[in-house]
């Protein structure tokens, strides 16, 4: 693996730099109380070439690989997590579904569009009832000649209400059947399919999470994404690679938490000096870069892996659920440096502090992650 910054990683970090200096940091905080879901800002990243990452120059995305993506998403992330949340959920999530398993005709009706962020995209496989257990899921499809119906409730999903298209994962089969769900494309405007409640949440405020509601809500089966019944066996592929950009995600506000802590510690004097000159602050510093490297590490083994179309199942694992918890622990710890500063919405880590812990939680919570690392350690 070469470490070393390609061209693009450093002009995708400046450009990230200079975005989110005059486009992003006047107007988050604001965002964040609001729980305003800024579609013109997910729109402008696009015109930078910010939403279809990954995606071959002629289908409309940039052409870049995993390394520049996690630049990319690691830069936003140092300031504006929620945000980062959704344009990892459009890239990842939605735009790469359709890329992967689409066909020809699925590739070139959708893909320009979310690639160019005229269109926001959404992915939907959680539910009331089934989290983590997926494959329990309770939303139905059934056949009914050309066209599929699909009935059910979809929740928490990044841009649930305001995505213009979105993979929706439904049960075609029996119940703990693995090939018994299939993926759809399902459009903003088909007959049957709404936004529900928007959550009102702990942080990535700005990010938008509703329920999606299909309520008999029919699709030509031209919307059909691959096979019949390979429905959850391509989510399970897709959230492999999700996962490489929740990490990414997380060493961005872990890395903007301990940047900001760093700058602090140098400012602040208690005792007639830098707080920086304490050991007790030095030493959590060095705790936090060690840890922040060590998720770096991690997240680029999986990324280089994924580039290889190597299996990154545990690996993706072990980024996602390293870098996570790294997230958590380095903004707790920038609060803790600040004092009370960092209690208070002033600075910007008390809103590290608070997106940080989706890290832990969305495409597979910690637990999830060790399963996934333990069935595969010990098989
Ligand atoms: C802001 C936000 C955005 C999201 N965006 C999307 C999206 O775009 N699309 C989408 O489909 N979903 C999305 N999600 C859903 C997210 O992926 C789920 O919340 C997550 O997978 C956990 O499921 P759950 O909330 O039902 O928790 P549960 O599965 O009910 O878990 C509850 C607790 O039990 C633990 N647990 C569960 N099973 C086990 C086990 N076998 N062993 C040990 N511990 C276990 C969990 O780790 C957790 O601590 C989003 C969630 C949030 C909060």
């Amino acid at each position: 693996m070469d470490f070393n910054q390609t061209e693009n990683q450093i002009l995708i970090t400046q450009t990230i730099r200079d975005f989110a200096e005059k486009h992003i940091k006047p107007y988050m905080m604001e965002w964040d109380e609001t729980q305003h879901f800024p579609v013109e800002t997910l729109r402008a990243l696009g015109e930078l070439g910010l939403m279809g990452i990954v995606i071959p120059e002629e289908y409309g995305g940039s052409g870049f690989g995993y390394f520049e993506y996690i630049t990319a998403l690691t830069e936003l992330g140092k300031v504006d997590g929620s945000l980062t949340l959704s344009v990892a959920a459009h890239n990842s999530l939605c735009t790469n579904h359709i890329f992967k398993f689409g066909n020809e005709a699925q590739r070139r009706k959708w893909i320009p569009k979310l690639a160019s962020g005229e269109w926001i995209g959404s992915w939907g496989l959680t539910e009331p009832n089934t989290g983590s257990d997926a494959g329990r899921m309770q939303c139905v499809a059934r056949q009914d000649g050309d066209d599929w119906i699909i009935n059910g409730t979809k929740n928490f999903i990044t841009h649930g209400i305001s995505s213009n298209v979105t993979v929706v994962i439904a049960r075609t089969g029996e119940l703990l059947d693995s090939r018994g769900m299939t993926a759809f494309v399902v459009e903003r405007g088909t007959q049957g399919f709404s936004g529900g409640k928007k959550e009102n949440k702990l942080g990535m405020r700005c990010s938008e999470t509703a329920e999606m509601i299909f309520d008999n809500c029919r699709i030509p089966k031209e919307n059909v994404l691959g096979n019949v019944g390979d429905g959850f066996v391509q989510a399970l592929k897709i959230l492999d690679g999700g996962r490489i950009s929740i990490a990414a995600l997380s060493l961005g506000i872990a890395t903007g938490a301990y940047e900001a802590a760093v700058q602090y510690s140098k400012e602040r004097e208690q005792f007639g000096k830098s707080i920086s000159t304490f050991q007790a602050i030095a030493f959590k510093l060095a705790e936090m870069h060690t840890k922040i490297e060590a998720a770096k590490l991690l997240t680029y083994q999986a990324a280089d892996m994924y580039m290889r179309g190597e299996n990154i199942n545990k690996e993706s694992a072990y980024a996602k659920y390293y870098a996570s918890e790294v997230a958590v622990y380095a903004s707790t710890e920038a609060v803790q440096i600040f004092g009370g500063y960092g209690y208070i919405k002033d600075f910007p880590v008390e809103k590290h502090y608070r997106d940080s812990k989706l890290c832990t939680i969305g495409e597979g919570t910690s637990e999830v992650q060790k399963l996934v690392i333990s069935r595969a350690i010990l098989k």
